[in-house]
């Protein structure tokens, strides 16, 4: 769990800190010198990464304090769970019972689960997930911002529009100098604890000049970083990592390896898999899932991504609908509804409920604007804010019309905020 409120730390325990939060306890890495008991931190992701001054401390905990158990009251009454409907069949509640119960499903359970259309029944998986949720994560939510460094992509992915067939889309690619400002805007004056830069495979960056942004980004502001910039290679993912990298957002966009060599031009699904296995062994914090709505994708397929993101050991989990992107091969194929999404993620909280970071994807939010607050109460905890600069943010078309696309990130981290305190969740990741 992230907050990003300070914590105090209580004790160490070998390469943790033990960090108080108004009485909670939890457990961060320790990469900072210097730090004793009674000293300040914000932890993020797991890891300290900034040790505060204890008077701004005390001063940012104050205005917490109000609101913090306020809003966990709020959580707990939006999450409360009454499994006695009529309206649906009892071999549903009884699925629905043992998922709640903390039971394993068993693949035909969730086969029943997955297809299910009856709307009190769906209203009462999300439910069940949002129960979960609050039961193991309680009300924190992370949320991270995203800087899109650049567009360029060598791959030829049939349903992405920045693949690199598409020839009517303006390249960009952003500087060292421009990245290190989009970081030091976003950390600095937004507040945000988390950085993801991402980019396609884009071979006009060298690794060197990737992972001194890195290198740069951490020497100067606190902050976790993840990189989202393809199947790197594993010495590269080991320079990145070294650089001061800890998380990497990598999906496999399908378990299905027929169905990922067709939808990547040819590319072999084991590759991609053996890369988030070297990450994972590396130490990274992996954040992967899949593209839901594919052509040929079946909801066999579905439950396989998610159990595979699983065995993958995702710290978070990104699921996005597919959106057909007019300037693609598969322009012609219908996009994923929001409804298939959120059982998704239901799914997910329900398979992986102590551990997932389940996040609302924007292009989620793309098809159905209502759906940050609809995925959060299916069993999502974690959003995040696009913080690239306005003017490259339309060219980062990997499906049209994007949501947040020309909000700037000053509305959309208020909107964000407004949203969370409305379900009594705590915006983790940012100090307000
Ligand atoms: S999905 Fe990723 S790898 Fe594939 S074309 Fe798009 S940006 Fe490139």
């Amino acid at each position: 769990m992230c907050y990003a409120i300070p914590g105090k730390i209580e004790a160490f325990d070998n390469k943790l800190v033990v960090v108080d939060y108004f009485g909670e306890k939890r457990k961060a890495y320790n990469e900072l010198d210097g730090l004793s008991i009674g000293d300040y931190i914000y932890a993020q992701g797991g890891y300290a990464i900034a040790k505060i001054p204890e008077d701004e401390a005390k001063s940012i905990l104050a205005v917490w304090k109000e609101t913090f158990f306020d809003l966990q009251e709020v959580d707990l009454k939006l999450s409360r769970l009454n499994l006695n409907q009529e309206s649906v069949s009892k071999e549903f509640l009884r699925i629905l019972d043992n998922a709640a119960e903390g039971r394993e499903l068993s693949r035909e359970d969730l086969r029943v689960l997955i297809k299910e259309k009856n709307k009190p029944a769906l209203e009462l998986l999300f439910k069940t997930a949002n129960f979960l949720r609050q039961k193991h994560h309680k009300n924190s939510c992370c949320v991270h911002g995203i800087i899109e460094i650049s567009n360029y992509c060598r791959c030829a992915c049939a349903y992405c529009g920045i693949a690199e067939g598409n020839k009517q889309i303006t390249r960009y690619r952003m500087s060292q100098k421009e990245i290190l400002e989009a970081a030091r805007q976003a950390i600095e004056e937004h507040g945000f604890k988390t950085l993801l830069l991402q980019s396609g495979e884009d071979s006009g960056y060298r690794i060197e000049e990737l992972a001194e942004i890195v290198r740069q980004i951490k020497a100067n502001w606190p902050a976790l970083i993840f990189i989202s910039f393809g199947e790197v290679g594993l010495d590269n993912l080991k320079l990145l990592y070294a650089a001061g990298a800890r998380g990497l957002l990598l999906r496999f966009e399908t378990s299905n390896p027929k169905l990922y060599k067709q939808v990547t031009a040819g590319k072999d699904l084991s590759s991609r898999i053996a890369h988030l296995k070297e990450a994972y062994a590396l130490g990274y914090m992996i954040v992967t899932g899949s593209l839901i709505g594919l052509p040929q994708q079946s909801e066999e397929d579905i439950l396989n991504d998610i159990l595979l993101a699983k065995e993958l050991h995702a710290e978070m989990y990104s699921f996005g609908p597919f959106i057909s992107h007019p300037q693609t091969p598969f322009a012609n194929n219908p996009s994923a509804s929001a409804e298939i999404i959120l059982k998704v993620i239901a799914l997910t909280r329900i398979i992986d409920p102590a551990h997932a970071k389940i996040l609302v994807t924007t292009a989620l939010e793309t098809i159905n604007p209502d759906a940050r607050r609809e995925a959060l109460l299916a069993g999502a905890n974690s959003v995040m804010l696009n913080v690239t600069p306005v003017k490259y943010r339309p060219f980062y078309s990997i499906y049209p019309s994007r949501a947040h696309e020309k909000e700037s990130i000053e509305v959309q981290i208020k909107d964000t905020i407004g949203l969370l305190m409305s379900l009594g969740r705590s915006p983790a990741d940012l100090s307000v």
